[in-house]
């Protein structure tokens, strides 16, 4: 017997909704979805699209919305990114130019910023993801994106993929479309194809050699220069002579707990729960051993707490049986604990023990990094690497606390305070809101 599914689109755009219903149609899946615009979208509060990424956009909004909507939600957000100018969705989606900017303004805009930009410089993506949320709970984030470059000047518009007719800006090599359609990311999991399969893919697909995506590596990042390093280093020091993590914790256990609770999630929530939390599961012990659905709502109000028990049971578990009880002092061994990644791994062992692994790459470094031109990559793990080679390793632990200090209170990722900020003279970042060159 077919499954039956309702699914209410967190928005009022008929036409999107008319995109997603033709999807579900031609999807292959055995289960009947019905869709339909949540009721009365727009006299719900605003949720605002700000997050440094498309996924936590989509996400956000679903969870947003089913809180207040009692059934199935789905969310997405979606747009073209390019890391030379920055790759923020607020700069690069429906929002570059101002919401009232029609696609050609948009496409006018992103050309001029773009002129005097060659080869990996006019790399970019296009990205969309989709959230579906259950009364503020994330069933599931889909994802994908297709990459390849901004040509020199618009080509005449392709016939729409589109049943809503908007149709897809023809500034960018590739068929951008292909993930607007949405068709292939129904199907298709989060996990990125590899580099050798996405360039054997792209080699199959090409007719003309001359078609080929630039797709080669971001430059080294110009503001890499040592004495520039030295300099943005100190005005940190400055300003963030005592930034330290700021998620509570007595020892290195419950920081790696809270770590692990803080994905998705603010750390003044995650202290919050953390206050009555480590009183009712004092040590490792009393987490490996907790009644799953008891500490589900222990933790609820962080978000993803079915899997997030899962990982605080698993790494528990895992440290009283493989560790002796104590939380383990290499990355190598860290990194064994279910749910815990290079960045849990670097926050645990910089703060509680004062071990150098690695530089923290969280949403704020991540965006900060791009911004002041240190990285001009967006994968965390190779941001990571890029930061590990110009900053000093005695300074990896606090230096990730400083930027983190430094996006949470100033440099946001929708209007940074750039006329509060103490780098304004070392940034050059295309959104900054001063000097004349804001973006938004
Ligand atoms: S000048 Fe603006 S964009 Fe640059 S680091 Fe400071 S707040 Fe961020």
């Amino acid at each position: 017997m077919r499954a039956h599914a309702k699914l209410f689109l967190a928005s009022s755009n008929p036409g999107k909704l008319a995109e997603y219903r033709a999807l579900a149609t031609a999807s292959a899946s055995t289960l009947v979805v019905e869709l339909g615009l949540l009721p009365d979208f727009n006299a719900l509060p605003v949720f605002e699209e700000n997050a440094p990424t498309f996924v936590e956009n989509a996400a956000g909004k679903a969870l947003h919305c089913s809180r207040l909507w009692d059934g199935l939600v789905f969310a997405d957000d979606s747009g073209l990114v390019v890391p030379a100018l920055g790759g923020a969705p607020g700069v690069h989606s429906a929002r570059y130019a101002g919401t009232q900017a029609t696609n050609s303004e948009r496409i006018e805009k992103l050309l001029r910023e773009m002129r005097g930009k060659t080869g990996s410089e006019r790399a970019a993506h296009f990205v969309c993801a989709i959230a579906v949320a259950d009364r503020g709970r994330a069933l599931a984030i889909v994802t994908d994106r297709v990459d390849g470059e901004i040509l020199e000047a618009p080509r005449g518009r392709k016939k729409s993929v589109q049943p809503s007719g908007e149709g897809v800006p023809q500034i960018a090599r590739r068929s951008f479309g292909h993930a607007i359609v949405l068709a292939p990311m129904a199907t298709k999991s989060k996990k990125k194809r590899s580099a050798k399969k996405k360039l054997t893919s792209r080699k199959s697909k090409r007719a003309k050699p001359a078609e080929t995506p630039k797709v080669s590596k971001p430059a080294r990042a110009a503001g890499t220069d040592p004495k520039r390093v030295t300099a943005i280093l100190a005005r940190l020091d400055e300003a963030y002579g005592n930034a330290t993590c700021e998620l509570k914790h007595e020892n290195a256990f419950q920081l790696l707990i809270s770590t692990i609770l803080s994905a998705q999630c603010t750390d003044v929530r995650v202290n919050q729960v953390a206050e009555t939390l480590y009183k009712k599961y004092p040590d490792a012990k009393a987490f490996a051993y907790a009644t799953p659905g008891e500490l589900e709502q222990d933790i609820r109000p962080t978000g993803f707490f079915r899997n997030k028990t899962k990982s605080v049971m698993g790494a528990s578990k895992a440290i009283i049986e493989k560790f002796g009880g104590q939380v383990p002092r290499t990355m190598e061994k860290i990194l064994t604990l279910p749910g815990v990644a290079r960045k849990t791994g670097n926050v645990v062992l910089g703060t509680a023990y004062g071990i150098s692994s690695g530089v923290v790459v969280d949403t704020h470094v991540l965006r900060l990094s791009n911004r002041l031109d240190l990285s001009r990559n967006e994968d965390p793990k190779k941001v990571e690497q890029d930061l590990m080679q110009i900053i000093p390793r005695d300074k990896w632990i606090k230096f990730s606390h400083q930027l983190i200090w430094h996006g949470r209170r100033v440099c946001h990722a929708r209007k940074p305070k750039c006329a509060e900020c103490n780098m304004e003279s070392l940034c050059y970042a295309r959104d900054k809101t001063v000097s004349g060159t804001s973006l938004n």
